[in-house]
């Protein structure tokens, strides 16, 4: 009898850590979407002010100024974004 235990220790560490990877995985795979929050056009550099007009993409919310911004963020994302990403400041992205 004595020599099943280590046995069984090993397969109940074994389910424990299989359990605790499961409950570590499951908040990464809920999808987030984060608000980039930029107060200047991704596209125009214009004053967002009271704009409701957003783009989401890649899991990220844009703010835009207007109608003719979303068409040509639309037309060319990843330009816009990597413009963006470059130099935040200048679009109103607090960095920190
Ligand atoms: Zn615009």
């Amino acid at each position: 009898m004595k020599k099943y235990v280590p046995t069984l220790l090993i397969a109940l560490s074994f389910v424990t850590a299989a359990a605790s990877a499961m409950y570590a995985e499951s908040p990464a795979t809920e999808p987030s979407v984060v608000d980039v929050k930029n107060t200047k056009c991704i596209v125009a550099k214009d004053d967002v002010g009271d704009s409701k007009l957003t783009v989401t993409y890649n899991g990220k919310i844009y703010h835009l100024c207007c109608d003719d911004c979303k068409g040509k963020f639309n037309a060319d994302p990843e330009t816009y974004v990597k413009a963006l990403e470059k130099d935040p400041a200048s679009y109103g992205v607090k960095t920190n």
